[in-house]
């Protein structure tokens, strides 16, 4: 057993270093990606439970790498993060489904809103507000049509300068989402301090909401907690219908997940628009 430990070892760090070489390539290839337009947006309907109507979209961000093919976020948004590329990514992101959205309003598909994720970098530019507004007026996009996601652990760092933001981006008139709520910590507090118009209640919690009584209680509460707070709570990761009349008869108010639908390149969602299929 002890010479076997000395191989193990071995194929460790072997293991170790392909891993830290992808990571390293990755976050080469990724400085270019943007000005050679491998990225995209994706586009996951949001559905009102009220009318069974897409009432809005979140926006996910997709790299079309050139030799790996399609790329996941939960691989390069973490490295996206560290090298800060997250920043110009980010605003990429913005800005194109800014775009996006105004561009399917002209055609008279029915407005809704679109959701954009925030990073906790992006929170930190000075300049944010500005970027913002610019994004809106490029686009000719109203300010009531953009909601900006941000998660719990944004909210944990520099409360003062974050609690700042976050009002300048409500005073834009741009509404502000709290995502994967339940995760984080000091939820409370925050909620207490900053009025978001939104909570999502993260899929952690909705995926056993119909065999497990502890997540089934736990989903009832955030969704009591919400409304009493006058939020809009959406559950995320909806994917069958149990789970659907559960939310239901919970009162939620929207809902996102591949029961609906997975998020779609920008022309499948705009025909999904089309279709307008009731939930
Ligand atoms: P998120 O913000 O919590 O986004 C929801 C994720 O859940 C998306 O994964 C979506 O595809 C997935 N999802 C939606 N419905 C279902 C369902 O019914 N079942 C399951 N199992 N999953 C579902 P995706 O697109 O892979 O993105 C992962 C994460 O990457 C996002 O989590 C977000 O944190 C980050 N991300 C994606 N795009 C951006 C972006 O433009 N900027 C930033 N900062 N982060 C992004
Ligand atoms: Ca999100
Ligand atoms: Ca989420
Ligand atoms: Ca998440």
């Amino acid at each position: 057993a002890k010479s076997n430990g000395r191989n193990n070892y071995q194929f460790f760090t072997a293991d170790m270093n392909a891993r830290a070489s992808e990571r390293l390539s990755l976050e080469t290839s990724m400085r270019d990606a943007l000005s050679r337009g491998e990225f995209e947006v994706f586009f996951q309907p949001q559905v009102g439970l009220e009318h069974g109507q897409i009432i809005g979209a979140e926006a996910l961000v997709r790299w079309n790498h050139p030799t790996q093919g399609l790329v996941a976020p939960s691989k390069f948004i973490p490295i996206a993060e560290e090298s800060r590329m997250i920043v110009p990514l980010g605003n990429w992101v913005l800005r194109r489904s800014c775009e996006l959205a105004a561009q399917w309003q002209r055609e008279g598909l029915p407005p809704i809103t679109i959701a954009v994720n925030l990073s906790p970098l992006q929170l930190h530019q000075s300049n944010l507000l500005d970027l913002i507004q610019d994004a809106l007026d490029t686009a000719g996009l109203d300010a009531k049509y953009l909601e900006l996601e941000v998660t719990e652990s944004v909210v944990m760092q520099e409360v003062e300068h974050v609690m700042a933001m976050l009002h300048g981006i409500k005073q834009l008139g741009v509404k502000l989402s709290l995502d994967d709520f339940g995760t984080g910590y000091s939820s409370l507090s925050y909620l207490k301090r900053f009025a978001f118009n939104k909570l999502k209640v993260d899929q952690s919690f909705v995926r056993d909401i119909s065999s497990d009584a502890n997540d089934a209680a736990i989903v009832l509460a955030i969704i009591g907690l919400g409304k009493t707070l006058g939020m809009s709570v959406l559950a995320e990761g909806v994917e069958t219908d149990l789970q659907l009349e559960f939310l239901r008869r919970a009162q939620t108010d929207s809902i996102q997940g591949y029961l609906y639908s997975k998020p779609l390149p920008s022309d499948a969602f705009r025909l999904l628009m089309l279709e307008n299929r009731p939930l």
